[in-house]
């Protein structure tokens, strides 16, 4: 649809500067993707070491948490708050363990919650932790705990497989496009195509079989393509929209009920050397809208044209079409510009450049009712004999890059196959999410708050650790 491939995963140039769409890092413990990502780009992937921190209440604390940090930043009344509530959460939790609060709550106590846990996850997703499902945090945040995080923040863990890969991440020189890009030039060479710039408006089918579907460019112009199988990373809400003959009344309804958040990007170029040294900075504080700050030098030097310059990605989480998303990217900037040097990241007179992108749909939102909504179009998809939904917003699924790609290489060998040796639907499962915690747990000095902050991260949005760092 898009003049460029890579989806959200795309780099974006400007002024020959590149731009990551939030910050991709290239990690997964899912070995055919590891291969196909080598195949791909082989020597280009840079090792980068990971640095981040949490920017609360004017004060900077280590991510992962250090203790005389944490110490140092939340002072010695706050800690000893921090610790009543935890012993309040342990000796009388709340019986209904239903939320996202009520989960994180009864494990670390009311105090912690609403400092590293509350107003973060509250811009991202825009709604109240109250009605964020607790089984969400089940999945990211299982194994942590503040007995486990004191522990780990005093005494420096050894190390373990998934520290290692925590600590330090690969990266394609010049950002994650690089890796789609020449995907799509050695599907070319191999003869295939790929098209850009045109747009699927419908799907059509008859006896649940897909037959065609209709493409449309921006100046209007449609064709027909028809074909025997079809995958669709397409949102899914999206797709039930555009099936010919229509989906029925209830599939239609719960399609339209599943909510997604958005993101904006505001690219800064700040005519400074050096900033500060994290790839990226959670910002907690609610006296900004902003979220979160990638510095792109950090992830690859080769991101920067000119090297006596810094620049930055300034994440806001919004809805699509809400009066954020609407508003002329000059008022954006404007924010955006106000809110950085109000933080002191920089002085708003040495920002020279910025460019605004708008990413729809980058997160699907798990509240209370999303489970229910699923369920009817799974249902409903399946009795296609043809059709298979991957990826992110195309399965409504939080799954990182590699979570994408694998269910792509699954719908690929179903179709080899001839028939459904792979559920997609189990790629990115909590089982898949049980063995990293295993191997995490498999010794005491693997039990450590880095590798499980770190899934925080990546199942927050940025699916924290790895979720998106996402979270
Ligand atoms: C801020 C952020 C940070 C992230 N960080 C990481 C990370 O560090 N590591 C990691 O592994 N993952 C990360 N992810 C997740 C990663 O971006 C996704 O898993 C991945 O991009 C999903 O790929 P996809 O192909 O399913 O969907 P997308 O990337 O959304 O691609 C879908 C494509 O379909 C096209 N399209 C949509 N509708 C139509 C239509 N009707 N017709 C034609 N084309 C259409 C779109 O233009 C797009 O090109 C992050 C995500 C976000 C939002």
């Amino acid at each position: 649809m898009e003049p460029q491939v890579g989806g959200i995963s795309k780099t974006v140039q400007h002024h020959g500067n590149y731009f990551d769409l939030g910050g991709h890092r290239f990690f997964t413990k899912l070995n055919d993707v590891n291969v196909l990502w080598k195949e791909v780009l082989g020597d280009k992937f840079l090792k980068r070491p990971r640095q981040s921190r949490i920017y609360y209440n004017n004060r900077f604390f280590n991510y992962p948490l250090t203790a005389m940090n944490a110490l140092f930043n939340v002072g010695l009344a706050d800690t000893c708050r921090i610790l009543l509530s935890y012993a309040h959460a342990k000796l009388f939790p709340s019986q209904e363990e239903k939320t996202f609060e009520q989960w994180v709550s009864n494990r670390f106590g009311k105090r912690l919650f609403s400092i590293f846990f509350k107003t973060y996850t509250e811009k991202v997703w825009g709604i109240p932790c109250s009605e964020i499902q607790a089984e969400w945090a089940a999945q990211r945040i299982k194994g942590l705990s503040l007995y486990h995080a004191v522990i780990n923040a005093l005494f420096k863990p050894k190390g373990s497989k998934i520290t290692t890969l925590i600590d330090e991440f690969d990266y394609p020189e010049y950002g994650p496009g690089m890796m789609y890009n020449e995907m799509r030039s050695l599907i070319e060479k191999k003869g295939g195509t790929v098209s850009v710039q045109e747009k699927v408006v419908e799907v059509f089918h008859e006896n649940n079989c897909v037959t065609k579907i209709r493409l449309e460019n921006a100046r209007g112009e449609s064709r027909l393509v028809s074909g025997t199988d079809f995958l669709s990373s397409i949102p899914i809400t999206e797709l039930l929209q555009i099936l010919s003959p229509e989906v029925p009344h209830a599939v239609s309804v719960a399609a339209k009920s599943l909510k997604y958040r958005s993101l904006i990007t505001v690219d800064i170029t700040v005519d400074e050397p050096q900033l500060f040294t994290d790839n990226w900075i959670y910002i907690h504080s609610p006296e900004v809208k902003l979220g979160r700050i990638q510095n792109f030098k950090n992830w690859s030097p080769s991101m920067v044209a000119d090297k006596s310059k810094t620049t930055l990605g300034l994440e806001y989480f919004c809805n699509e079409n809400d009066d954020f998303w609407n508003s002329p990217d000059e008022k954006i900037f404007e924010q955006a510009a106000d809110e950085v040097s109000k933080i002191k990241i920089c002085k708003r007179d040495k920002i020279t450049d910025y460019l605004v992108v708008r990413v729809p749909k980058a997160y699907p939102v798990y509240d209370m009712e999303y489970p229910q909504h699923i369920a009817v179009i799974r249902d409903y998809l399946s009795r296609f004999s043809n059709l298979q939904p991957i990826g992110r917003y195309g399965m409504f699924k939080y799954n990182n890059m590699d979570h994408s790609i694998q269910t792509g290489l699954y719908a690929a060998r179903n179709i080899l196959a001839g028939k459904p040796l792979y559920d997609v639907w189990n790629v990115n499962t909590e089982e898949e999410y049980h063995e990293e915690q295993k191997e995490a747990l498999e010794s005491e000095t693997d039990t450590n708050i880095n590798a499980e902050l770190s899934m925080i991260m990546r199942h927050s949005p940025e699916q924290t650790e790895k979720e998106e760092e996402e979270k």
